[in-house]
């Protein structure tokens, strides 16, 4: 009697677990490039410990970020990691180090009905952004990652890189044309994009290259516009099924390549606006899941005391780089919303990428 009375227990429990998180429908994963946990422990110093985005998470977790060939990942296999939860060797995008094709999270969506979109501040057609749809052995290929991202399934992507564009197909009117028989609006300008048509996949190519340093609110505008077209996609008779937004703060990375700590708080506030976009979306649509984490650690940035003393009382404190480069260390994920209790712990970047899979499957 007593051990159906604790199977019954267990059961109660077991379902009560299952239970005490709403269904995820929609994930907005915003990637800040390069953002180590010391470049946000830098934007804790700078705003004197009043709360961030990132202290308001609701669970937090770690992950580790070697590739497959090199213990310091490069975007490349980094984003394959976050997007299609494989490991593979640097330089590499959406395959295996054995040139076999990995379905990204997009792809999943894709053929669950659910609408899809990709954000920047860089081109869409760097590392990162292309890790979500390109599937090549080099992100140098950039003509050939146009052409990949005009044959995927993405409903909306915002960023930069016309410029490759006109490369793959000669020049900016037939780039256009190729655009515009892809299935894509195209859009030339954030003004532009304001007035665009809620039916249509947007294509909104906003500069010829990257969108730019010190870009302000850009991130925070173009996540809220994405939203919108996305949330009105995934209503409408393509899906009820939700969507999948990636947002990345793509200039974090080079701002700690160039060891620029007052370039990289800037980078940091506007990916930290975008975050509190998707945070405010998932507090008003309770079904939405928000992460937040990087691709790998970018300059070994560390916050060292200035006087080398550090018994005696503070006389400030010094942001100093060790590399041009990226490092190995561990990167934090946030989570805000929707099952964010169910992501936890010192995880794989590939396991990241699994868990959110599993939430959409
Ligand atoms: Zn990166």
């Amino acid at each position: 009697m007593r051990r159906i009375t604790t199977f019954a227990v267990a059961m109660l429990l077991g379902i009560g677990t299952l239970l005490a998180h709403e269904p995820v429908k929609n994930i907005i994963f915003l990637i800040g490039d390069g953002m180590g946990l010391s470049s946000v422990s830098m934007m804790q110093l700078v705003n004197k410990y009043e709360p961030t985005i990132f202290d308001k998470a609701e669970n937090i977790a770690l992950q580790k970020t070697y590739s497959a060939d090199n213990r310091v990942t490069d975007s490349a296999a980094s984003g394959t990691a976050l997007a299609s939860g494989v490991k593979t060797n640097n330089t590499m995008l959406g395959m295996r180090p054995d040139l076999s094709h990995a379905e990204s999270i997009m792809e999943l969506a894709q053929s669950r009905g659910m609408a899809t979109g990709v954000v920047v501040t860089t081109y869409l057609q760097h590392a990162t952004p292309a890790a979500f749809y390109a599937h090549i052995d080099s992100r140098h290929k950039l003509a050939e990652i146009s052409e990949q991202l005009l044959a995927s399934k993405i409903d909306v992507a915002i960023g930069g890189g016309m410029a490759y564009f006109e490369e793959r197909y000669g020049n900016k009117e037939e780039a256009q044309k190729a655009i515009t028989e892809a299935g894509f609006e195209y859009i030339a300008s954030m003004e532009e994009l304001k007035n665009v048509d809620k039916g249509t996949r947007t294509l909104a190519l906003v500069s010829d290259k990257e969108v730019g340093a010190n870009s302000g609110s850009y991130l925070a505008e173009a996540t809220t516009k994405a939203l919108s077209l996305l949330e009105s996609k995934s209503k409408g008779k393509r899906s009820k099924r939700g969507f999948v937004l990636m947002v990345e703060g793509s200039l974090i990375d080079s701002m700690g390549h160039a060891n620029d700590a007052t370039a990289q708080q800037k980078e940091m506030e506007s990916f930290m606006q975008a975050v509190e976009v998707a945070v405010e979306y998932a507090r008003k649509h309770p079904d939405t899941l928000v992460v937040v984490t990087a691709d790998h650690e970018t300059g070994g940035l560390a916050l060292i005391s200035a006087n080398a003393d550090f018994n005696l009382s503070e006389q400030g404190v010094e942001f100093k780089w060790s590399t041009g480069g990226h490092s190995a260390e561990m990167v934090p994920i946030y989570l805000y919303g929707a099952g964010a209790e169910l992501i936890n712990g010192i995880m794989e970047n590939t396991e990241l990428n699994a868990k959110l899979k599993a939430l959409i499957k």
